[in-house]
């Protein structure tokens, strides 16, 4: 198969890259499970965006002190200052953010943010944008989707990437020769127990990056999100930020607060696993019913009904919670047009690092990076179209024998990004382990 353009991952990052690349190009997204299963569409809380230039320094300083000032501060600039246009353009294509009376974009507050900038939808944001990107995608007669379809590996000679090896959903294994190659396989927390991401994403990318000899950067930069609902179940659901923004409180098992709800994650992370150790429990107490009713059934619908679904009713008693794997801070390492150290070879979203988030991620920046680092990638490509390079000799000559065992390829892929991400772990994050 040839396409102009392969993305691997129909998430935000994935589908807003496709929407910014020329219509005359053939683009073919490819998506290791269906369209909708992926991270973008789980994000509740919102995005940030800056609200006008009197929030500029603010913003920029609760990204880097979340970030533990690890932050690559020229990516912090660029995402906040490309910010208004990437808001724009997903209202022009018809999304649905929650405004005021007059029609203004109404912003939200979340953990570690000193001023409200979040715009949200409910408590459904990444679903209301990566929707509206998935159906612009489908609008477009360029863009082709490929459901349950895999990335096997890249193609590559001499540190230039000529396309990919796929497994199709009948199962059968095609090279797709491409001119431009993009990853956009999200984050990892399908290696761990406790993890609030879908259980196929795996780091495939940081497999295949490591065993091609392309640069990684900052993995041991795991987000470890404080408030999830405690359950034995495959996925965690996540309690957002933006409930303890708007007043929610943690309670030990007497009913006592013991912490300021509103410090950044990793370090009120570390506050509850203290909290369950010295109580000798499994989960502490979030308590919603300081928000007001109204309100917390106006912003919050589907953490209610979700919780009711678990036996709980918000409104009445606490729920339990507990920490558990939530983002990839680190990942592809790429440059500030999202490049890796492959030529032809791109990485955008949560699978990529190109240091804005620093050691620990500001809430709501994650969607919003996607986008804008997303965008960068396609004009990048788009300026460098003309200077290609094409090798028919490397991709007629794949040994697709190698790859027939697609399931042993899958362990040895995710036994490579355990062992680096284990090799770098760092004081607190044991406790969140890798299956
Ligand atoms: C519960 C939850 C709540 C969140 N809330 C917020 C929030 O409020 N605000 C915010 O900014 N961020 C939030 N985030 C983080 C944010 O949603 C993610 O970081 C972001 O959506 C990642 O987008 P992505 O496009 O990089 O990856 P994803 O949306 O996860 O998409 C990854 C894609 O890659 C595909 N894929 C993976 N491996 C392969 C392979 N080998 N072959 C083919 N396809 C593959 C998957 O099938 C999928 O289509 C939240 C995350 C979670 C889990």
């Amino acid at each position: 198969m040839r396409t102009d353009i392969l993305i691997v991952g129909s998430g935000c990052a994935g589908l807003y890259c496709a929407l910014n690349l020329p219509q005359n190009k053939r683009i073919t997204i490819i998506t290791k499970s269906d369209a909708e299963s992926n991270d973008s569409h789980l994000a509740q809380g919102g995005m940030c965006m800056l609200r006008d230039e009197s929030d500029y320094e603010s913003f920029f300083e609760d990204t880097l002190k979340a970030g533990h000032y690890e932050n690559d501060r020229v990516s912090v600039e660029i995402m906040i200052r490309s910010s208004p246009d990437v808001v724009k353009d997903l209202l022009s294509y018809g999304a649905d953010f929650q405004k005021d009376e007059n029609g203004n974009l109404v912003f939200t507050r979340e953990g570690a943010h000193s001023q409200k900038r979040i715009i949200y939808h409910e408590d459904v944001t990444g679903k209301e944008i990566t929707s509206t990107l998935l159906k612009k995608a489908k609008e477009q007669s360029n863009i082709t989707i490929l459901e349950h379809t895999t990335l096997i590996d890249i193609v590559e000679a001499e540190n230039v990437c000529y396309g990919a090896v796929i497994q199709k959903e009948d199962g059968m294994l095609e090279v797709v020769e491409a001119d431009y190659t993009v990853l956009a396989t999200g984050g990892v927390g399908g290696l761990y127990k406790h993890s609030t991401n879908y259980n196929h994403l795996t780091g495939d990318a940081l497999a295949i990056a490591i065993k091609h000899g392309i640069a990684l950067k900052d993995v041991h930069y795991v987000q470890i999100h404080p408030t999830t609902l405690y359950a034995e179940e495959d996925r965690s659901f996540l309690i957002s930020e933006s409930v303890r923004g708007e007043g929610a409180v943690l309670r030990d098992k007497n009913g006592n607060r013991f912490v300021n709800e509103l410090l950044p994650r990793d370090l009120l992370t570390i506050e509850i696993w203290k909290q369950m150790e010295k109580d000798g429990t499994e989960f502490v107490w979030e308590d919603l019913r300081t928000i007001p009713e109204k309100e917390l059934k106006e912003h919050f619908p589907n953490i209610i009904e979700h919780c009711k679904k678990m036996g709980y009713d918000v409104t009445k008693e606490c729920i339990p919670i507990v920490p558990a794997q939530h983002y990839f801070m680190g990942g592809v390492k790429v440059d500030y047009q999202s490049k890796t150290t492959m030529e032809q070879l791109y990485a955008v979203g949560e699978t990529a690092c190109n240091g804005v988030h620093g050691k620990n991620r500001l809430a709501s920046n994650s969607l919003l990076e996607c986008l804008v680092f997303a965008k960068r990638a396609a004009q990048d490509m788009i300026k460098n179209m003309a200077s290609v390079k094409r090798n028919n000799e490397i991709i007629e000559h794949v040994d697709i024998q190698q790859y027939l065992d697609v399931k042993k390829i899958q362990e040895e892929y995710r036994g490579l990004v355990k062992l680096e991400i284990e090799k770098s772990k760092k004081r607190g994050e044991e406790k969140c382990t890798i299956k």
